[in-house]
């Protein structure tokens, strides 16, 4: 029941109606018996600072970001994560409890945190490919550098993007080719191709092979091309979905103080989309 002492919280973006994280946010809230809501304010382009300015004069409980604002964010806040300063983006504002605010990134948790659940994979000592170089790829070379990966090769269509993209893993990035797929442990698609209706494949499934963990960030559709090709020839093959529920959990813990409730979070997410 919304009274007045309920806490909000809210994502900006644009677009924003379609985010699957008011779904997430609200069934946590509610599994824990916090008396919080969540809400999406479509915000424009431009409008980043004045968000900013609006989450501290509303004392909002926490604030979600997402395109186009997670760059620009960054320049309105008090204090940045160790991850907001390398990437230049940020996901997650925290309210801190003496009025500054502190921008986080929570992809490259969640991204780590998805793959433990999924595959019980940790990263550390492996060697993994990320297809894209776009600001989720960003996200997850950032996570795994920082978890110890041995190596993370970064193939993407753009070749500035693939070696802004790869620095971000300092010694063990670097800038690869398709081809490089095939020596990796773990896969990452981290690149929109095969999103919605997209029938094309970020690489060829002919490079991928049994023993080695493939990912594919996309969530809509639940299986891509890619992934029931990786799937239909017996390679362990995982969509985004534990990553959107690990970025909002960590989110979740940041702004209440308390565990998120994970799986009532995927059964919201699941029941949503059937
Ligand atoms: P982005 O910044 O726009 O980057 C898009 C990437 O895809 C770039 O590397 C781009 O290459 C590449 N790309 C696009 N079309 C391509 C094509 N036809 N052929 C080859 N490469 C192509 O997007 P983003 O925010 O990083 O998102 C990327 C994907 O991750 C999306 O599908 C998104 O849904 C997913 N995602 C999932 C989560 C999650 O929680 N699971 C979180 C964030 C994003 P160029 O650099 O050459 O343009």
């Amino acid at each position: 029941m919304i009274s007045g002492h309920t806490n909000v919280a809210a994502v900006i973006g644009d677009p924003v109606r379609h985010s699957l994280s008011p779904t997430l946010h609200n069934a946590a809230f509610a599994a824990s018996g916090l008396d919080w809501v969540y809400v999406a304010f479509p915000v424009p382009a431009g409008d980043a600072v004045a968000a900013v300015a609006a989450l501290r004069t509303l004392r909002l409980g926490g604030m979600s970001v997402t395109m186009p604002h997670k760059s620009a964010v960054v320049a309105a806040v008090d204090e940045c994560s160790t991850a907001v300063e390398a990437l230049g983006a940020a996901n997650c504002l925290v309210p801190l409890a003496d009025g500054r605010i502190r921008a986080e990134n929570t992809d490259g948790e969640g991204f780590l945190a998805g793959l433990r659940t999924d595959a019980d994979l940790d990263v550390a000592g492996r060697h993994v490919a990320v297809l894209g170089a776009g600001g989720a790829a960003r996200d997850v070379v950032q996570a795994c550098a920082a978890a110890g990966a041995a190596g993370v090769t970064v193939v993407n269509r753009s070749a500035d993007r693939a070696v802004a993209a790869a620095g971000l893993a300092g010694a063990v990035g670097r800038v690869g080719e398709p081809s490089d797929v095939a020596t990796a442990d773990l896969v990452v698609n981290a690149t929109s191709v095969g999103m919605g209706a997209d029938p094309s494949m970020p690489c060829d499934p002919a490079l991928l092979h049994g023993g080695q963990v493939i990912v594919d960030l996309i969530y809509e559709p639940r299986e891509t091309p890619w992934l029931a090709a990786a799937r239909a020839a017996g390679i362990e093959a995982h969509n985004g979905l534990s990553m959107l529920i690990g970025q909002a959990a960590v989110a979740f813990r940041l702004w209440t103080g308390v565990e998120a409730p994970v799986q009532a979070m995927r059964e919201a997410a699941e029941n949503k989309s059937a």
